[in-house]
């Protein structure tokens, strides 16, 4: 753990920030160290000065939105976790417009939309992350994706916050201009339609899909690796016998071979090695090389 001087963590403290926070309760997988700091920006102006203030200190800044599909590490993280979470700005619904802040959840979002007789994010009901979250990913499930309702972005760039008009082109599977280091959205407009009549039915069969098929009550990150082009993740997991494979804590799912789950105490050395066992097996038996979905904390960390 790398250690900064007082005035450092009392400006961060004075932000807002807390010290030596367990990764483990910030992302979903429960695993991983301690962050060296972590702070969850309530303003907009905050989260400037602690960019402002880790940029002449040169310490290490990563993003987290609900921590739904990242995977720390095990010795933690050395600089500034920014939370982009939970903000508690409600959503301001006109016409067909929705107007909502980063940290919104993705889900309830989803269910207030279709009580406000508004469709286009009821596949993505359920998705546990952030709007931030889910723009920075182009979250999608059952035929749905962010992207198809995005329509502005708020962004921070060189010292300033600006709205524009989201790069929908730049956007595909799991794919995005939006996503840190590249960006930071800290709001975002999307265009709903009007409700068809069937927004609630297709939702609640979403959910009950979800349910029956993923491993909610374990904690995971969802699908671990992406969908190879031709093929289904799980299906090629669970075709090389992998489901059930066990590392430590760490599961390949008997419900879905498609995610890793945390049995209990599983650490970040076994998510990591499994997943290892997982391509290794799949590319020597299949051909198939899988792409992790799920990122690296310590990939994410740079001095912004
Ligand atoms: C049980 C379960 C089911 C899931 N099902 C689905 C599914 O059906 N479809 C799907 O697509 N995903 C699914 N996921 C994965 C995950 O929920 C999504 O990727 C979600 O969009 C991540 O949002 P988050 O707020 O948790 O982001 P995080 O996991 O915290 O971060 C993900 C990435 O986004 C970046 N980021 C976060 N917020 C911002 C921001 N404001 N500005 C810029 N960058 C930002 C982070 O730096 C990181 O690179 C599932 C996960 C779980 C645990």
């Amino acid at each position: 753990m790398v250690y900064y001087r007082d005035s450092i963590a009392r400006t961060l403290i004075g932000l807002g920030a807390k010290e030596n926070v367990p990764l483990s309760e910030l992302v979903s997988f429960r695993v991983g160290g301690p962050a060296a700091f972590v702070l969850q920006p309530r303003q907009e102006e905050t989260l400037v000065r602690a960019l402002e203030l880790c940029h002449e200190e040169r310490i290490p800044v990563a993003m987290l939105g609900n921590g739904t599909n990242v995977l720390p590490s095990d010795e933690g993280f050395s600089g500034l976790v920014l939370l982009l979470s939970g903000d508690g700005a409600a959503p301001v619904f006109e016409g067909d417009a929705v107007v909502v802040g980063a940290g919104t959840s993705l889900t309830a979002l989803a269910k207030e939309s279709v009580q406000r007789g508004r469709m286009g994010l009821e596949r993505l009901c359920g998705i546990p992350g952030t709007v931030g979250g889910a723009v920075a990913m182009n979250a999608g499930a059952y035929g749905g994706e962010i992207k198809n309702v995005l329509s502005r972005v708020r962004l921070y760039r060189n010292g300033g916050f600006l709205w524009e008009d989201a790069r929908l082109s730049e956007m595909g599977y799991r794919k995005s201009p939006y996503s840190w280091p590249n960006a930071i959205v800290t709001a975002v407009a999307l265009r709903l339609a009007p409700d068809d009549g069937t927004a609630a039915a297709v939702m609640a069969d979403c959910m009950r899909r979800r349910k029956e098929k993923q491993p909610l009550s374990l904690p995971s990150a969802g699908s671990t690796f992406k969908r190879p082009e031709g093929h289904f993740a799980g299906a090629l997991i669970e075709g090389c016998g992998l489901k059930g494979c066990t590392v430590g804590g760490a599961q390949v799912s008997e419900l879905h071979a498609g995610f890793i789950v945390n049995r209990g105490g599983a650490t970040a050395g076994d998510v990591e090695t499994l997943i290892r066992h997982v391509q290794d097996v799949v590319y020597s038996e299949t051909g198939v090389r899988l792409e992790p979905e799920v990122k690296r904390l310590e990939d994410l960390s740079c001095i912004f």
